[in-house]
């Protein structure tokens, strides 16, 4: 494990347009920012106009400039401003629904390539570290704990299902007996350790893509906000309040934060929010006694717990949700307790920084990605699992736009339910319904 040292100060992210700052997390604090790109101004045209600087924007920019298209990016903020470059930085395997549901809703052979999909997407992710050369902490395995008697026999379950029918053998199980070798929490009863999980510095990754973009020749702008897109017969309009773009397509990569920008599709998705502290830094015994191998480690709840140590040895933990609109009003009280519920020797650990994000999320937690009009291409709904899927649908929309693609007409092809309720009351229904289970998490461990 490589420790880093760095003296890292709060507020030390110096920027240039102070209204477009990234949220106070210790990732802008720890991140060297991408120079601060200019608004798009006037008339412009492009193959393929991108809305949102996140993973799957910028990996869609990035395909369709190596594949020789005009692309022109627009992000209203700063690149990574969004999920992208708040979230916990885990890169999971396979799909946010598991083989079983996914068996179950879809068939054998399709799980089968939603299985190999999800492989793929880690393999992007590391393949475009590399290729870029992007410097942002890679690290390897998850170690996902049982918070629940009950859900001990669904994990062991799980991972004979993967082993046996998937042939993935980089994934075991450990006993609550031997559970202190893998972390000194609480309250676990059984782990799940899968070597090909791996984890990264989510807004070191984002920053790093968009220079691989900026690179590969396409524009990216920012603080350049899409207010609308007016959708034509083989091109769309799309305007900010500075600019007018004229593309034969356009991509439409918002996520939890589309709101009412397009419609047609604004009710397969539903976002919520969430949220992760960073601590002061550890010294050495705490932090290989919390994570002895530096995996990224997560439970089993509804409203699941995920953490990590950062290079210079804080802990980075993730835990909480809200439904509606607002953040709480100290985001380090607010998640305080799921910390020390885990690790109650932390009671006296300062907490440094306290930061949410919006992700959105769909009914079955699968990907939304699809195409309306032939002209604008849309990606999702990610679920929580968005660092590989959203970068491989990225990909994906690249490629179908190229030239056809298989696997997006997969992926498009699975039925996204919509929330119910229309526009007013898709919210209120699914508060009630995550609330439900949010309390499930706290009735018997
Ligand atoms: C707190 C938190 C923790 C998470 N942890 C994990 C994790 O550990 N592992 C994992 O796999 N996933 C995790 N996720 C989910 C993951 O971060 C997202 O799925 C992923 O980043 C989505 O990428 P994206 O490009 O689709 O969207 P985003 O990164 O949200 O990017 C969308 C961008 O669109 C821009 N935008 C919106 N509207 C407009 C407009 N009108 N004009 C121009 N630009 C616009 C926004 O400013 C934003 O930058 C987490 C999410 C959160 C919030």
């Amino acid at each position: 494990m490589v420790w880093l040292f760095a003296a890292i100060k709060r507020h030390n992210c110096t920027m240039s347009n102070p209204k477009h700052s990234y949220p106070d997390s210790w990732y802008a604090a720890s991140s060297r920012l991408l120079t601060a790109q200019s608004s798009a101004l006037g008339d412009l045209s492009c193959d393929v106009c991108v809305v949102g600087g996140g993973y799957a924007g910028l990996s869609c920019a990035l395909h369709l400039a190596k594949a020789g298209k005009s692309v022109v990016v627009l992000e209203a903020e700063r690149v990574g401003w969004g999920a992208s470059g708040r979230n916990g930085g885990h890169v999971g395997t396979g799909q946010r629904a598991d083989q079983h549901s996914l068996e179950k809703w879809y068939g054998k052979a399709t799980a089968r390539e939603l299985w190999r999909l999800g492989l793929e997407a880690v393999q992007l992710v590391t393949e475009l570290i590399t290729e870029n050369e992007i410097d942002c902490e890679l690290g390897k395995t998850n170690i996902h704990f049982a918070a629940k008697k009950s859900h001990v026999s669904e994990l062991r379950d799980e991972i004979e299902h993967l082993r046996k029918q998937y042939d993935y053998d980089l994934i075991t199980g450990v006993e609550s007996s031997s559970l202190e070798e893998l972390t000194s929490g609480v309250g676990f009863h059984y782990g799940v350790v899968d070597h090909g999980a791996r984890h990264l510095h989510p807004l070191k990754f984002c920053i790093g893509l968009a220079e691989a973009v900026i690179a590969a020749g396409a524009s990216v702008f920012e603080t350049s906000r899409v207010k609308d897109i007016a959708v034509r017969r083989d091109h769309a309009v799309v305007s900010t309040d500075k600019a007018t773009i004229r593309a034969q397509k356009v991509v439409l990569a918002c996520n939890g934060y589309l709101g009412d920008l397009f419609p047609p599709i604004a009710s397969n998705i539903m976002p919520i929010n969430n949220f992760i502290v960073a601590t002061e830094p550890l010294d050495e015994a705490t932090a290989s006694r919390i994570n002895p191998l530096n995996a990224s480690l997560s439970d089993s709840l509804f409203v699941i717990n995920y953490w990590k140590l950062s290079e210079d040895r804080r802990l980075i933990f993730g835990g909480g949700e809200t439904y509606s609109d607002k953040f709480p009003e100290s985001i380090t009280d607010f998640v305080r307790p799921k910390l020390l519920a885990i690790y109650p020797e932390l009671a006296d650990t300062r907490l440094d920084f306290g930061w949410g994000g919006t992700l959105a999320i769909t009914r079955n937690r699968m990907p939304d990605l699809g195409v309306h009009k032939g002209v604008v291409y849309y990606a999702q709904g990610f679920s929580g699992h968005g660092v590989p899927t959203a970068t491989m649908a990225g990909k994906l929309i690249a490629a179908a736009i190229d030239c056809g693609n298989d696997d997006f007409d997969l992926i498009s092809g699975l039925k996204s339910l919509k929330f119910p309720g229309g526009p007013l009351l898709r919210r209120p229904s699914l508060v009630a319904g995550m609330l439900f289970y949010s309390l499930r998490d706290r009735l018997g461990r």
